[in-house]
């Protein structure tokens, strides 16, 4: 199908986003053309002002638009344990659920030696900077229950030992192979409940 320049360019990049193919960023292409001028501009500056004005905490690498971010700077929050997850989504999967009151570290990734990804590739360093500060005594290990994610969490926990900081991993009834921001709030409540040592 050939279309006008504006509209194949839009459908381009519709299709930059995960999950869309040509037929439903076609869709929204078309879609677009159907909305008024107002909403189209309030809607491509809510893309830009996302990307231009969000970046990540220095302290747990969670996505914010102030650093340190809100929880990282919440005084009511439990200072003593730190929920370490893959994704910045991880985050708010775990907010939802209202259970946890700690505080967060994304590594924005797990090892995967199969994909070239190494210890070094992920947020690991600044969290044994956090580490130092005498107030941690938990690290609760909660990246997905995948082969990376359970890597990640063996590797973490092994390199945390010798401070003396308990480590903890959060129990399975989390589908196995599955995302942590898919799973329910009953599930992952439960699975932070009964957490396990390391
Ligand atoms: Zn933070």
């Amino acid at each position: 199908m050939h279309y006008p320049e504006p509209i194949s360019k839009l459908i381009d990049s519709f299709m930059k986003l995960p999950g869309i193919g040509p037929k439903t960023a076609a869709r929204l292409a078309f879609h677009v053309l159907t909305m008024k001028e107002e909403t189209v501009l309030t809607f491509s500056k809510a893309l830009v002002d996302a990307k231009r004005n969000l970046g990540y905490c220095s302290s747990c690498g969670h996505i914010t638009d102030v650093d340190p971010c809100h929880i990282c700077s919440d005084k009511s929050r439990d200072g003593s344990m730190i929920c370490v997850v893959q994704d910045p989504k991880d985050v708010i999967a775990m907010e939802k659920m209202r259970d946890y009151n700690g505080l967060y570290h994304v590594l924005h990734g797990a090892i995967s030696p199969m994909d070239g990804i190494g210890p070094e590739d992920i947020n690991v360093s600044s969290l044994l900077v956090r580490l130092q500060d005498e107030t941690v005594q938990e690290l609760i290990l909660a990246t997905n229950p995948t082969i990376e994610g359970e890597a990640t969490a063996m590797y973490i926990s092994r390199l945390v030992k010798p401070s003396g900081i308990r480590t903890t991993r959060i129990a399975h009834g989390l589908p196995v192979g599955g995302d942590l921001e898919y799973a329910d709030e009953v599930t992952l409540s439960k699975a932070l409940e009964g957490r396990r040592e390391l």
